[in-house]
């Protein structure tokens, strides 16, 4: 990789080089990837990853490979070599130790378990900590909630002496698990309430994969983080939105200890990468191995990095990917089509082309004499031939693809039929005559005859052949394992509730015996390859012998995929294959098996009804659509809670439309009864929005600041700085901003080039953070220019 690649053009980015611009940190970018070693990481890491090194890279910083080891229970040595080699294969080098330049050196939490202890004595020492005696039960009740203060502890005031004693006794090991824990001494009525006394350290008695048991006190990871990335002298400390709260909390613990760090840390923060047809919590990876839903981490259908590059993805598709989605504040789900193009887009320019049949049936030339064979000669990439080609054997009898035959085809079908003609690939254009069935009328042969002035593909006298099929000289097929693998879940959002495990895709595995042609034979394992109109397959390295290939299918040729009608019903919509019909149905009565999410929310409405009367009043009474409707009568408590919703005054359809598109989403994380989200709040928020009084965007970003934080939503739009101005002060002078820096566009658009007002609201709304409605945003800008 480059050494000097191009500035990346995202907040972060321009962050860092305001940095650097105000001379911060002695000129220093060093930031860090750190994950907690208790699972295989995922395409979600590798944002992160790219994020992370990417900056060092770009801005000749450095990045750490931190092993975020606080927690014993959970963490192996297993996951700390996966993670190693993983970002190695992502193509990123890391360094570290004591100098900072040590190639390789992973650094870990635990190394600094002790500097942490030193500074927790510190801290009580300052009485800015105290050990707290409550049970767990006890400490939350005093915690309070968003809308109601915290209580003090009956602990908060003990002496400083007793409270190291305490804690020294705690690290003895002299107290039980969860009989005492060291909190911070910060303010019960703090309106964060993660600034309320949070705990600093407790007491866990299980062995730790590098301490061993030297330690049965582990710092928790708000006091843990900050000071990991004090000590390794991380200048930017990016993490993911959830701990958008927490950075006041990072902040205090730097200030709180004695030493003036230099640098001093600061916490950014950025969305989480959140895909549609997979799950990415490793808990929910780890239930899937566990559970035998899949074979291991490195399964090639986890989106693991493992997975991914099991399966046959290059690296250079994951980087792209992250490239192509960007780094921004506000969480949305990706559609997976992105990545899949990312993976299409770098596997095109590099695979040779070669013939494979999946499902083989044989088809018989009876005008060809069955002693005889040709020799085509077919270029590895046929629009390059420069790059070699292969010998390809063509005789009497050969295999094509069970699908691309049919007996009774349907409109526009230009593959094989009685009496069709189609082309074979570098081969003849051959004509369908005559079937051969067996006792079950199915077709067993395909006889067809040939036009020997067709070779290559061109007839003689012009007529138009439609279809080109690919095929293998039965003679000199061999034989291969093909495993066709699919999207893991059936469903966009399979953990938006309930049991996400109830939407793995019982076909996302089809094994098959393929025959290839001969020169596929010959190839080494861990080579890539585009099977022609199937797609890209990767020949296993793992269970693939050179005289026993498996390949892998990476990824068909097109996206097969494509949505039912827009994202009315993202999470429960079946796909929808575009594929040309199938011929065989045996294989679709299969499919329909397991149970789709609309059929059992149509069972739970015929046990429930409450559920079924919602289900009527919600399109009767407020007009909903029915996949809305269906929707949001998933359970008791969410049609109950739209209907509050409702009743708080949101017009129905925009707050159907909000709950069904954002709310569910929310709810994934936690359940709606632990969403700090009341349903008059929820309300207000969709009145504001479907109102014009606030971008949609801007909506988004509130409603995931509510859903973890709580709160008014005048507060959550405060915090977020999304205030609606009343005179449009703050409007004009964010323009003004714009106009001023894209003055050259501005002049172009005023001398009459109309399109550039694209340009120029991009960079507005951009600027504005969707804290304005678009059309208002525009008009004012439109109002600027031409006035
Ligand atoms: P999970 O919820 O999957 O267990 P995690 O956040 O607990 O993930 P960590 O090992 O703590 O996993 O994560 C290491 C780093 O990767 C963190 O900085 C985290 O912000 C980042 N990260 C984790 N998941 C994502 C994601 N989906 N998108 C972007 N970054 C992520
Ligand atoms: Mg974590």
């Amino acid at each position: 990789m480059s050494t000097n690649p191009p500035k990346p053009a995202h907040f972060l980015a321009e962050r860092i080089t305001a940095d650097l611009a105000a001379g911060k940190n002695g000129g220093q970018v060093v930031t860090r990837f750190p994950p907690e070693p208790n699972g295989y990481l995922h395409i979600g890491h590798s944002k992160s990853i790219c994020l992370n090194f990417g900056l060092a890279q770009a801005f000749h910083g450095r990045c750490h490979l931190r092993m975020d080891d606080t927690n014993p229970s959970a963490e192996e040595v297993e996951y700390v070599q996966s993670i190693e080699r993983d970002v190695r294969w992502l193509g990123f080098d890391w360094a570290g130790g004591a100098d900072g330049n040590t190639p390789n050196a992973t650094y870990y939490a635990s190394d600094f378990f002790q500097g942490m202890y030193d500074y927790a004595e510190e801290l009580i020492r300052r009485g800015l900590a105290y050990v707290d005696s409550l049970s767990r039960d006890e400490l939350r009740q005093l915690r309070g909630s968003f809308d109601e203060p915290g209580r003090e502890s009956p602990h908060r005031n003990r002496g400083v002496a007793e409270n190291l004693d305490l804690f020294r006794r705690m690290k003895a090991g002299e107290f039980d698990e969860g009989s005492c824990v060291l909190r911070a001494r910060i303010d019960m009525a703090h309106p964060n309430v993660l600034m309320r006394d949070p705990l600093l350290y407790r007491i866990k008695k299980a062995h730790h994969h590098r301490t061993g048991d030297a330690w049965c006190i582990y710092p928790m990871y708000d006091f843990a983080h900050p000071l990991e990335d004090a000590f390794e002298g991380i200048t930017h400390s990016i993490c993911t939105l959830e701990f958008e709260s927490n950075r006041e909390l990072y902040d205090w613990v730097l200030d709180a200890v004695p030493e003036r760090w230099n640098p001093r840390p600061r916490q950014y923060e950025f969305a989480r990468l959140a895909l549609g047809y997979t799950v990415m919590s490793k808990r929910k990876l780890l239930q899937l191995v566990t559970g035998g839903d899949v074979d291991g981490w490195d399964d090639p259908r986890m989106p693991t990095i493992a997975g991914y590059a099991r399966r046959g993805v290059r690296p250079e598709a994951i980087r792209a990917f992250a490239d192509m989605i960007g780094v921004a504040r506000n969480n949305s789900l990706v559609d997976i089509g992105k990545l899949e193009h990312c993976i299409r887009a770098d596997l095109e320019p590099i695979t040779p082309r070669a013939l494979c049949v999946l499902r083989p049936l044989k088809l018989v030339l009876t005008d060809w004499p069955a002693d005889r064979a040709e020799m085509l000669r077919a270029p590895w990439f046929p629009d390059d031939p420069s790059q070699g080609a292969r010998e390809l054997p063509f005789g009497r009898e050969l295999f094509i693809d069970r699908e691309d035959f049919a007996l009774e085809p349907p409109p526009g079908w230009h593959r094989l039929a009685p009496a069709h003609e189609v082309r074979l690939r570098h081969g003849y254009v051959v004509r369908c005559i005559d079937v051969v069935r067996d006792g079950e009328g199915d077709v067993t042969e395909v006889h067809c005859t040939h036009d020997p002035q067709s070779k290559g593909g061109a007839t003689a006298d012009g007529r138009k052949v439609k279809g080109t099929l690919h095929w293998v000289s039965a003679a000199h097929a061999v034989p291969v394992k093909v495993r066709l693998y699919d999207r893991l879940f059936t469903v966009e959002q399979p953990d938006a509730s309930d049991d996400y495990r109830h939407h793995l895709n019982p076909e996302s595995l089809v094994e098959v015996n393929a025959v290839a042609e001969p020169a596929l034979g010959k190839v080494d394992v861990g080579t890539r390859w585009q099977f022609e109109r199937l797609g890209w397959f990767y020949a296993d390295p793992v269970v693939g012998r050179p005289d026993a290939l498996v390949f892998n299918r990476v990824i068909p040729l097109r996206d097969s995929w494509a949505k039912a009608t827009g994202a009315v019903d993202a999470a429960a919509s079946r796909p929808v294959r575009t594929r040309v019909p199938e011929v065989n149905s045996e294989r679709r009565s299969e499919k329909a098996a397991g149970k789709t999410r609309t059929d059992l929310r149509a069972e739970r409405r015929a046990e429930v009804p409450e559920l079924a009367k919602d289900y009527e009043r919600f399109q009767r009474d407020w007009g909903l659509p029915e996949e809305h409707a269906d929707l949001l009568t998933a359970d008791v408590e969410l049609a109950r809670y739209f209907a509050e919703t409702v009743a708080a005054g949101a017009p129905a359809k925009a707050a159907a439309n909000w709950a069904v598109n954002e709310l569910l989403r929310a709810v994934k994380e936690r359940p709606l009864a632990e969403l700090p989200l009341a349903p008059t709040v929820f309300s207000a928020l969709v009145v504001k929005v479907d109102g014009g009084e606030l971008g949609a965007s801007a909506g988004k970003q509130a409603l995931a600041h509510l859903c973890t934080s709580g709160g008014t939503l005048d507060a959550a739009l405060r915090t977020l700085g999304l205030e609606r101005p009343q005179d449009g002060a703050a409007l004009d002078s964010a323009l003004d901003a714009v106009i001023a820096d894209k003055a050259v566009e501005v002049s172009r658009y005023r001398a009459g080039e109309a399109k550039l007002l694209g340009v120029i609201l991009g960079a507005a709304m951009q600027r504005t953070k969707g804290a304005f409605d678009g059309k208002a945003v525009k008009e004012r800008l439109v109002g600027k220019l031409t006035g």
